[in-house]
């Protein structure tokens, strides 16, 4: 019985092409040239076993093996294609979100790009001094930069050290000034940015004690000084950058922490979280903070990430008093949450920007400034392109998003989009699957493409795409 169902098998078996015939197939072995041989050996071993596989279990004869046979370099090509892929793409932000943190936040400039490949292509001086010929620290890069920016609005004698993001930048602020003392934040401050970064707990791992004070909504200057006492280090101020408390509240100013701080000795920090270094009024934000307003305030630090409304790349800037930044940069964790050459070449070029004041160079500043007009326009252009869908070009609010400037929001427009082959969420995923996704927002049952955060190079493209859809 066995041998009976054994031998029509083992003859499906015998048709099945050896590994070396396979690989000189001429469509596979095209595939070298591109994904190398050793990608396309281990896809077609794939194919070979999977189709071994269903022999096996009785599910191909014959004649159906020569139908897969002849699909086996597609399958091939898919497999290579799919595993040997990078996973990291680039998108198209349709969402109107302009710091989206799921999207990569603040993209960056061109001028940025082109210093990281200057400068990271080869050897760099990120840890040697050219000068003395000898070794160097890393955190001397940008520092001038930064000092040049900040002495231009009046603030003399604040260092920044660099490290890897925000969340980073407090850990570190907080175990270097308050490990094993006392930290006064307001219970109204004791946020969760999205992604789990929670002060309680991130205090927690510094080594620092959170004493918190006030409710909410209501904390007065008199809760933070009745709350001093002598294992009291710092004066925490956060900034509530992704949600408001809005109607019966109190806060103290942040002069009032600085004074009271002064009066006391104790130093005040703020994590400002977005720290823009420009007065975003002119681009039409009202009332957000940025890092000179809390200089200026008079706090001993200051930390913000370098992808938020700064419009860098990720990075934790901690700004402040030189011989609090110096502490922070002799602390041991300091070497672990330092920043490569790649995060120092960009941030320079951007602060490059800031000081030659080219915003425009900045894509997050130059999406900032278009205004309703450039946008109704390139809206309409690309309403008239998707003729199988129906279009309408509508007034909409653009998010800053990213944890940065709560509620706050910047006039554009938006092209609407329905369909009346694809529902809403099928059309929004037909858009995330082209071959550079496009994510979308929907709202009110429709598919919104808002432009203010798209590049306009790529309009072109998106043009195409919805002139394909049928
Ligand atoms: C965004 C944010 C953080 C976290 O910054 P990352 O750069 O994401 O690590 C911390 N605090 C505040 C107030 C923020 O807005």
């Amino acid at each position: 019985m066995e041998k009976m169902t054994a031998a029509p098998n083992s003859e499906v078996f015998r048709r099945l092409p050896s590994i070396d015939e396979l690989l000189r197939v001429e469509e596979i072995a095209a595939l070298v040239h591109v994904h190398g041989r050793q990608n396309v050996l281990e896809a077609a071993r794939c194919g070979l076993n999977d189709l071994r596989g269903r022999i096996a279990s009785g599910a191909l004869d014959a004649t159906k093996l020569d139908a897969e046979l002849d699909a086996l370099p597609l399958a091939v090509q898919l497999v290579v294609t799919q595993s040997a892929n990078c996973s990291l793409q680039r998108v198209i932000n349709a969402s109107g979100i302009l710091i989206h943190t799921n999207l990569g936040r603040a993209p960056l400039s061109q001028r940025a790009v082109e210093r990281i490949a200057e400068v990271s292509t080869g050897y760099s001086n990120l840890e040697f001094d050219l000068d003395a010929g000898e070794r160097g620290g890393r955190n001397v890069h940008a520092q001038n930069l930064f000092a040049h920016l900040f002495s231009r609005q009046g603030i003399d004698r604040a260092q920044t050290a660099v490290v890897n993001n925000n969340a980073a930048g407090v850990l570190l602020a907080l175990a270097a000034l308050a490990n094993g003392g006392e930290v006064i934040v307001s219970r109204g401050e004791l946020v969760e940015i999205g992604g789990s970064f929670r002060i309680p707990d991130i205090m927690e791992r510094s080594g620092a004690v959170l004493h918190e004070v006030g409710t909410t909504n209501r904390t007065r200057i008199a809760d933070y000084e009745n709350a001093i006492n002598e294992r009291t280090r710092l004066l925490l101020r956060i900034h509530r950058s992704n949600f408001e408390i809005v109607g019966f509240t109190e806060q103290p100013s942040l002069e009032e922490l600085v004074e009271l701080g002064h009066r006391r000795g104790i130093p005040v920090m703020e994590d400002l979280g977005s720290g823009g270094l420009v007065n975003l009024a002119s681009f039409g934000i009202q009332d957000e903070p940025n890092v000179f307003d809390s200089l200026h305030a008079g706090v001993s630090m200051v930390t913000y990430s370098g992808d938020k409304l700064l419009g860098g790349p990720q990075a934790g800037l901690i700004t402040g008093e030189p011989a609090l930044v110096e502490k922070v940069c002799k602390h041991p964790l300091y070497r672990a949450l330092r920043v490569d050459k790649i995060c120092y070449a960009a941030l320079e070029a951007i602060l490059l920007s800031y000081l030659r004041e080219e915003y425009d160079e900045i894509p997050l500043l130059r999406m900032m400034r278009m205004t309703p007009e450039q946008l109704q326009a390139r809206c309409q252009a690309l309403a008239t392109a998707a003729s199988s869908l129906s279009t309408q070009v509508i007034a909409t609010e653009t998010m800053i998003g990213g944890g940065a400037a709560p509620g706050k929001s910047l006039p554009g427009f938006a092209v609407a989009l329905q369909s009346d082959n694809m529902s809403t969420n099928e059309l929004a995923l037909y858009l995330r699957k082209l071959p550079v996704p496009v994510v979308t927002r929907v709202e009110d049952g429709r598919v919104l493409l808002d432009l203010r955060t798209v590049d306009p190079v790529d309009d072109a493209y998106l043009a195409h795409e919805l002139a394909a859809i049928n």
